[in-house]
């Protein structure tokens, strides 16, 4: 029997980490839609990047956050390749401030972006897996939904509620064949983290056992796994990759 080539869906996928996850997915054959919101470039160049190593994949921008951007996001890739096998929710943003001064919008945004970004992909992504009988939902979470962080009361707050949304999710349909987990990473270098000031990063970087930031291909390492047939009892996990950061949470 022929092996079926798997379609995935990489949000965000334009940089960072979401671009070493889109790598990595062309790399191991899959067909690769890389997502984008405003940097057309960027997504381009991930996508030359695939096909130059003899991958397929396409660029299709799709603000999260909008509903109708996701359906058509989907309904281009339906259209192009006919099916949805994986989904990883990576696109995300932080809008840092204490909660004391963070104002509707700041925590609007990474709501909307983080949290319910995951929720209108999810939800526009699971009747073709269940017709599939097989899907594969990896999110991209954080530690710091899972320990908090001083200034980020709304980025955590969408982290840990895509803690319980991919919960939920994985037991509604595990029965079809479709598993969802939760990879939360650390200290990651990447643009997101590039504005922290060199004193905050060096505090942080103090409490990683490992003493150094990761990189996005060692989270991209993991959820290649967690997408491939070789996970498929493994289903409504958070595992993170963070060095030891939040050892114990
Ligand atoms: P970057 O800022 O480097 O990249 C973010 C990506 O998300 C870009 O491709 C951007 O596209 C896209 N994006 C942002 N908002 C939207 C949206 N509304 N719709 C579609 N695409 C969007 O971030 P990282 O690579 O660092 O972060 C990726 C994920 O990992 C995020 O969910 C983040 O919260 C999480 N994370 C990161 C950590 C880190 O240390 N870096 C630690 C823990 C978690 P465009 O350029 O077109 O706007």
């Amino acid at each position: 029997m022929a092996t079926i080539r798997r379609v995935a869906i990489v949000t965000g996928g334009s940089r960072g980490i979401g671009r070493a996850i889109a790598l990595r997915l062309g790399a191991d054959g899959h067909r690769v839609v890389v997502n984008y919101r405003a940097e057309a470039t960027a997504a381009t160049e991930v996508v030359d990047a695939i096909a130059a190593a003899g991958g397929e994949a396409r660029a299709v921008k799709a603000d999260v956050a909008v509903a109708g951007d996701v359906a058509q996001m989907v309904e281009a890739t339906l259209t192009a390749w006919g099916r949805v096998d994986i989904l990883v929710n990576n696109a995300g943003i932080a809008r840092d401030g204490l909660v004391l001064r963070m104002d509707d919008e700041a925590w609007n945004q990474v709501i909307a972006a983080d949290l319910t970004g995951v929720f209108l992909c999810v939800r526009a992504c699971i009747k073709p897996m269940v017709r599939q009988r097989w899907g594969r939902i990896v999110t991209v979470g954080s530690v710091a939904g899972l320990t908090g962080n001083p200034g980020q009361t709304n980025y955590a707050a969408a982290k840990a509620g895509v803690v319980g949304l991919t919960a939920s999710v994985a037991k509604e349909v595990a029965s079809r064949g479709i598993t969802a987990n939760v990879v939360a990473p650390g200290l990651i270098a990447t643009d997101l983290t590039r504005t922290l000031d060199e004193r905050a990063r060096q505090r942080i970087e103090t409490q990683i056992p490992m003493g150094r930031m990761g990189t996005p291909e060692e989270v991209a390492d993991l959820v290649s796994f967690l997408v491939s047939e070789r996970a498929g009892y493994i289903t409504a996990e958070v595992v993170r990759v963070d060095g030891g950061l939040a050892a114990g949470a």
